[in-house]
């Protein structure tokens, strides 16, 4: 954090020992940020998009113009943007909340199916550059396992985002079961992305300006990795792996206290909810949890990382282009940490994890 000296240059081709692979970065489509906006226009939107696309979506601040026209843009001005700070490749995915708050289920699954096409077409037009994330309508579960069954045989895209809650419902729900079960048949990463929290949920975060990335998004994510953790999901799926950016958000640093309290729940039979597992949450999260660096290139928060997780599960993620700041590269070029080590946060993790194959 602060003011550094610029200390290298950045190139791809992997002048360091390793390729630089960026695994949550976003795009949008302009039926989806139409079809969105229309829905905060008309006050249809839930309070948690209505101020994130009621401010990313009409803004004409500086920040909002760029990241409005970068998120549409699959073409040469990414690839600029990923020479100019050393991205060999970059994991894209539908931007946040993808299809998930607009409440016509086939105009939102259309849009879904239209990203993921208009997906594969840049990364056939990018092949050494671009890799997709497989966008879901999980309004309709069963379709959605049939997408992620075309997104991996059809498109070879490489794992699936979902944006948080759906109109306030989480995947751990039994009617979203069919998407967990295709992830887990189809070995496809699950990667739950952050949006603004639920109308239930977001209290008095709008007001305070807490809502988006700054907090609510890893309050409410956080919240819809531990449901997940602790209703028996991956003991009904012990393959499944479930990612999650920005530094986990916040998991690992909590591990020993929600292992605690979690284990001391169950005993206490105090929740029916909370039943017996298979193995602690530290279990899970070193077998069935991924965690990208996304938006947070922060060497303390990593190095916890690595070390509560393992170093195979942690991943480099640049969040472009909600965060474009070159010398962020620079300083995880930097992290204190082993050759080794580096070289699988930057690349071999992903390659891995995702299926990338190797350059
Ligand atoms: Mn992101």
């Amino acid at each position: 954090m602060g003011e550094r000296a610029v200390t290298h240059e950045l190139k791809t081709g992997g002048d360091r020992g390793y390729l630089r692979i960026a695994t949550e970065e976003a795009f949008a489509t302009e039926e989806q940020m139409d079809a969105i906006l229309r829905l905060v226009r008309e006050g249809k939107a839930d309070k948690g998009t209505k101020s994130l696309w009621g401010f990313y979506g009409t803004s004409s601040s500086e920040r909002t113009t760029f990241i409005r026209e970068r998120l549409l843009d699959l073409g040469p001005l990414r690839i600029q943007a990923m020479d100019e700070t050393g991205i060999d490749k970059a994991l894209l995915a539908l931007t946040s909340p993808g299809v998930q708050s607009i409440h016509d289920v086939e105009e939102a699954k259309g849009i879904a199916r239209r990203a993921n096409d208009h997906l594969k077409a840049a990364c056939e037009k990018y092949p050494d550059r671009f890799h997709g994330m497989i966008a879901i309508c999980p309004q309709d579960a069963e379709w959605s396992a049939e997408e992620l069954k075309r997104g991996k045989e059809e498109l070879g895209f490489h794992g699936v985002q979902v944006n948080s809650h759906t109109h306030g419902h989480y995947l751990d729900e039994e009617q979203f079961d069919p998407i967990l079960r295709a992830c887990a048949d189809l070995d496809l990463p699950l990667y739950i992305h952050p949006q603004g929290p639920p109308d239930d949920m977001i209290g008095g975060m709008v007001d305070a300006g807490l809502d988006g990335a700054i907090f609510g998004f890893a309050a409410e994510t956080s919240y819809h990795a531990m449901r997940m953790l602790t209703t028996g999901v991956f003991d009904r799926y012990p393959s499944l792996q479930m990612v999650l950016g920005h530094g986990c958000e916040g998991l690992p640093f909590w591990l020993y206290r929600l292992n605690y309290m979690h284990q001391a729940g169950i005993r206490s039979r105090r929740y029916p909810r909370l039943k017996p597992q298979l193995h602690n949450l530290q279990y899970y999260l070193r077998n069935n949890v991924l965690a990208t660096n996304s938006g947070l290139p922060f060497a303390p928060a990593i190095k916890l990382l690595i070390e509560v997780m393992g170093e195979d599960r942690v991943m480099y993620a640049m969040d472009y282009p909600y965060e474009y700041v070159p010398d962020e590269v620079r300083w995880m070029d930097d992290l204190p940490i082993g050759d080794e080590q580096k070289k699988k946060f930057f690349q071999t993790n992903a390659e891995r994890w995702f299926k990338l194959g190797s350059a």
